[in-house]
């Protein structure tokens, strides 16, 4: 048994790339939706969300390198490997986000983007913008979030 008690003593790794600062879409009179305007828009949201992503791990990297064997003493050392498997695991979260975020830019050239994959409905250019790589409409996320909670117990 190891006692897990770090829940925010080490200064959490700054995991705040995100995508956020971009101009929400305002699509014209009638214009149709996931038209090539609006999927332009989320390519170019995802991909800059990605080159974020890819400069946090970068940074991560390299300061790790820097920061490694620099400390003598083994209690620091073991406090900095704490550190480090921490933030190891956020990297690791990262790469799969990136990934999700490639595959999503595929859908969108593929033209599946931006549609349920439940019932098929829009998912709405506002969700999408909170959350480019979501894959279900509100209702069905919804519904999926209940049903895996009447699993878990
Ligand atoms: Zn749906």
């Amino acid at each position: 048994m190891n006692a897990q008690t770090k829940t925010s003593s080490a200064p959490t790794p700054s995991s705040n790339a995100d995508f956020k600062n971009f101009v929400p879409y305002k699509p014209k009179r009638g214009e149709e939706y996931m038209s090539e305007g609006q999927r332009e828009h989320f390519r170019n949201i995802l991909r800059n969300w990605k080159a974020e992503l890819m400069q946090e791990v970068d940074r991560t990297v390299t300061h790790m390198k820097d920061e490694a064997a620099n400390f003598p003493d083994p209690a620091d050392r073991a406090t900095q490997e704490e550190e480090f498997s921490l933030e190891l695991r956020t990297r690791d979260r990262e790469r799969k986000l990136i990934k999700k975020i490639d595959a999503t830019i595929e859908r969108i050239n593929q033209d599946d983007y931006g549609f349920c994959d439940a019932c098929g409905v829009d998912i709405g250019i506002k969700r999408l913008e909170a959350r480019p790589t979501a894959t279900l409409c509100i209702d069905c996320k919804t519904l999926d979030e209940i049903k895996e909670k009447q699993e878990k117990g």
